[in-house]
């Protein structure tokens, strides 16, 4: 066997090594995919105790009953809820797997297939020469591919998100009276207080005369061992008489709508909880994670490379309506379920869960329950999603309106664009640039410290220098930052789904493609002022392209069903008909500014006042410069002159931007995750 060391790059690290990353290496050992690789498993926990039980429900001859079927200690045809008649679950079982079973297979394959455990934490994944680059809390790895199931970090929630915890409390207990059925699982009992959340009691018959009575809540708050004492006490006492507690079992499983912050690099698959493998609506994940790693082993058998999971976005609205009621008005959660399961039949409510229906049977399964609250959350996720769709709406709006007065004279365009821009600049163009010195702490009480200016002014000093000795260079790579820099707080507002580098630099491309090509005379008279290279392009084909850039965008859009960044793309397209400065002054206050600004609230939870103060210094500052340059701009006679000064004004924007838009990426990496 090789000694791996840090010097070895190995084909496949696992980052954690629990439930979704044993079931993936025993779907990759079944297709003998770690024949010869070099494996690495890096986890902080030696798990030397059973922390979790893990169960499900699956027809016997499903291939994950049949590969798990060794780990499986316990088996039940029945389920019922609210103590209610036992309804058969067969050609489905419910299963139960301890967790030590799961680690016990994990070392089992590792000992098999001579694979690699050591202890640690990953502190960081980053691009490296060879692959991925994989921090630990002593060494640093490289790897090919990295399997990342490290416990997931949730975004900032959104208006129409909904974060809950299922929390549980449960006794194992041996007790006087026997369990009449060993064959049913009580799967919901809401016969308890529901202390303002959605509470009940989930009993599973453990043989031996054991059975596991466990206090479940989906709640804000964490049930604590006081507030489920004196419950399970009162439930087990009046169900099965005097009892002894033999464990007690305690957890917690995020129920989120939110997204799952991950690290959008090539090469690395996240798993379990961290590929958003735990149904919101239930905490179910054993299935899923299963079944994720069957498709990622697929993916890999075919061509070698890991596939990520796709998610139904159809499953995930009704999960996010469920948790939007519970969460804000979690007495509906007992009436729910108890509807739920009393008209319909256990096994469709279990398909349902599984996310095997059809639009047709969700909808009959809807019917069948308390609409208000349902209709309710709708409206809430309708509001909160048309709040988000207001800003580019409106400014859309605005191009068309603007396109209307220019078409009936250009100087009434003025007379609107020139107040209103200038308003933009200062309540947001500027200020979204101002708070540079904070990204990086994203502390408010940090002073602007020497270095930091050093720092900012030699990175601009050193773009100057470029302009100085290589213009073209320096107006190509004006426009790679610019594009890279407007690309990313563009991805990040509209949450795409893999947002990676490759989607932010093509969408920052097809953006100023269409600014810039769609006005070519104007662009071109700037190219001629800077003293480079114009675009040796005819001005018609230019627009042309820049059309058909826009509609690109469009397509793109539908594809992503995103309709942010389709309102976006229709607004660039009718800005083609205007001047590059009204068309660039739409996209730049009326997007950007107003996004990045957001991001910066939202990543330094700060409100628009204290933000405004601390961007107020360099705001001012940036006021007395541009106001110097319009005084020179406008006194000055010799239009020669002037138009040097217009040079120098795209020579400094571009100087100033270049730290900018360097502070700005390493806010996204560190405080705005995707
Ligand atoms: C108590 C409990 C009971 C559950 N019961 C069920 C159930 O009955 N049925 C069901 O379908 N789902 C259940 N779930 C939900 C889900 O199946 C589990 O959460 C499951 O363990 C998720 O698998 P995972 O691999 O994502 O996470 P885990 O199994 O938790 O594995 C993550 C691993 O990452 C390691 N790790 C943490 N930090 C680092 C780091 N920095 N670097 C490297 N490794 C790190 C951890 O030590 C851990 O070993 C349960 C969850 C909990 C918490």
């Amino acid at each position: 066997m090789e000694i791996i060391n840090q010097f070895t790059k190995v084909d496949y690290l696992f980052a954690g090594s629990g439930a979704s990353a044993t079931l993936l290496l025993m779907c990759m050992a079944k297709e003998g995919l770690l024949k010869d690789k070099k494996v690495l498993i890096i986890d902080p926990d030696t798990k030397q105790y059973n922390d979790k039980t893990y169960c499900f429900w699956s027809e016997q001859n499903e291939q994950l009953t049949l590969q798990c079927k060794h780990l499986i200690s316990h088996a039940w045809d029945q389920v019922c809820v609210n103590k209610n008649e036992p309804e058969s679950l067969l050609p489905k079982k419910y299963f139960h797997i301890s967790g030590m079973d799961v680690y016990k297979e994990l070392r089992r394959i590792i000992d098999q297939h001579h694979l690699i455990w050591i202890q640690g934490s990953v502190t960081n994944l980053s691009l490296s020469e060879n692959g991925i680059k994989v921090v630990t809390d002593t060494d640093s790895w490289e790897s090919s591919f990295v399997f990342d199931s490290r416990p997931p970090k949730y975004v900032p929630l959104k208006k129409d998100d909904a974060h809950l915890l299922q929390s549980f409390i449960g006794y194992v207990i041996s007790s006087d009276t026997p369990i009449s059925n060993l064959n049913c699982v009580d799967l919901m009992d809401f016969n308890i207080e529901q202390l303002g959340s959605t509470q009940f009691m989930y009993v599973l018959p453990l043989g031996d005369e054991k059975i596991l009575v466990e206090l479940t809540r989906f709640g804000v708050d964490l049930i604590t061992q006081n507030e489920a004492h004196p419950i399970l006490d009162s439930y087990i006492r009046q169900r099965f008489g005097n009892y002894q507690i033999e464990h007690i079992e305690k957890g917690c499983i995020p129920m989120s709508t939110a997204a799952v912050s991950v690290e959008a690099l090539p090469g690395v698959i996240p798993l379990g909880g961290r590929a958003g493998a735990i149904k919101p609506s239930t905490g179910y994940a054993f299935k899923n994670m299963f079944h994720h790693a069957e498709r990622l082993v697929e993916s890999l058998k075919r061509n070698g490379t890991p596939a990520i999971i796709s998610e139904s976005s159809r499953f995930r609205f009704y999960d996010r309506l469920l948790l939007m009621i519970l969460s804000r008005q979690p007495s509906q959660g007992k009436l729910i379920f108890e509807t739920l399961f009393k008209k319909n039949t256990t096994k469709n409510v279990l398909h349902f869960l599984d996310e095997k229906t059809t639009l047709l049977e969700d909808a009959q399964i809807f019917l069948t329950l308390p609409m208000k609250p349902f209709l309710k959350a709708v409206g809430w996720v309708l509001r909160a999603r048309m709040h988000r769709l207001i800003t580019p709406f409106l400014v859309l709006l605005l191009s068309l309106l603007l396109l209307v007065m220019y078409k009936i004279s250009p100087l009434l365009l003025n007379y609107i664009q020139i107040p209103l821009f200038t308003l933009g600049i200062f309540m947001v163009g500027i200020p979204h640039g101002a708070v540079d010195h904070l990204l990086e702490t994203g502390n408010f009480k940090k002073r602007v410290t020497p270095r930091f200016v050093m720092n900012y002014l030699g990175l601009a000093f050193l773009n100057l220098l470029v302009w100085l000795i290589f213009p073209i260079g320096a107006v190509v790579l004006f426009v790679l930052y610019s594009a890279w820099h407007f690309g990313q707080t563009d991805i990040k507002e509209w949450e795409l789904k893999k947002a990676n580098r490759i989607k932010i630099s093509s969408w920052g491309i097809l953006l100023l493609g269409i600014i810039l090509l769609g006005h070519l005379a104007e662009t071109n008279r700037i190219l001629d002022h800077m003293k480079v290279i114009e675009i040796p392009l005819p001005y018609s084909l230019g627009k042309q392209i820049s059309v058909l850039l826009a509609l690109l965008g469009i397509v793109w859009a539908r594809h992503e069903k995103s309709w942010r960044m389709l309102l976006s793309s229709l607004m660039l397209l009718v800005s083609i008909e205007l001047p590059l400065i009204t068309s660039f002054g739409l996209y730049f206050l009326g997007q950007h500014s107003i996004n990045g600004w957001s991001h910066l609230k939202q990543g330094m939870k700060a409100n628009n006042i204290s933000l405004y103060y601390m961007a107020l210094p360099f705001t001012l500052g940036a006021l007395v410069l541009f106001v110097a340059f319009f005084f020179l701009l406008v006194n000055t006679n010799l239009s020669e002159f002037s138009e040097n000064l217009l040079a120098l004004f795209f020579v400094f924007i571009s100087c100033i931007s270049f730290p900018h838009v360097l502070a700005m990426n390493r806010f996204y990496h560190s405080k705005l995750k995707q």
